[in-house]
């Protein structure tokens, strides 16, 4: 069974997130979306209701036969895939800025353990332009997120 790990900060995870589980579950039989969660920086969303959003977004996708599990993690990645025994990452690329930051990423993680592959998915059409920055800076301003997440859900009550 080919599995990968999605880490990412996931605060909150958006429709560009769950654009890349959707093409990662094409190459791999199951995706562990990994949230990076340090309580000392709390950041916008809490453990437990990004947690909530990310069950939420990813339903359909269960519903329809796929392995998705969601886990929290701290500390560094490459001890994330020793505990889990899973040496494959997915990372999203929306700009140049993105490949470069995540390249170097990725060959620390190689250089930190050689098992450990990097695979590089781009961002989809409709939401290349779509940060989790964004969606709280409108979600902060009173504005309509729900565009920017997954279908059906509804950020505030998440808050
Ligand atoms: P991190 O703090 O680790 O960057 P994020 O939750 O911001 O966590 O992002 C997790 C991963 O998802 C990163 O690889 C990021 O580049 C990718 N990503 C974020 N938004 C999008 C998007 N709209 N399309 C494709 N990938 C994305």
């Amino acid at each position: 069974m080919r599995k990968a790990i999605f880490p990412g900060s996931f605060d909150p995870f958006t429709l560009g997130h769950l654009d890349v589980v959707t093409s990662a579950l094409r190459i791999f039989d199951e995706v562990i979306i990994a949230i990076g969660y340090n309580s000392a920086k709390k950041g916008f969303f809490n453990l437990e209701n990004r947690i909530r959003i990310i069950e939420a977004s990813v339903a359909p996708l269960r519903a329809a036969g796929h392995q998705i599990r969601i886990c929290q993690y701290n500390g560094l990645t490459i001890d994330l895939c020793e505990r889990e025994g899973v040496y494959t990452l997915i990372r999203g690329l929306r700009t140049t800025a993105d490949f470069e930051q995540e390249t170097i990423i990725a060959q620390a993680n190689k250089k930190l353990n050689p098992d450990v592959e990097t695979v590089f998915i781009p961002a989809s059409q409709r939401s290349s332009f779509l940060s989790s920055t964004v969606v709280r800076d409108v979600l902060l301003h009173h504005g309509d997120t729900s565009i920017f997440v997954a279908p059906g859900i509804n950020l505030e009550d998440y808050r």
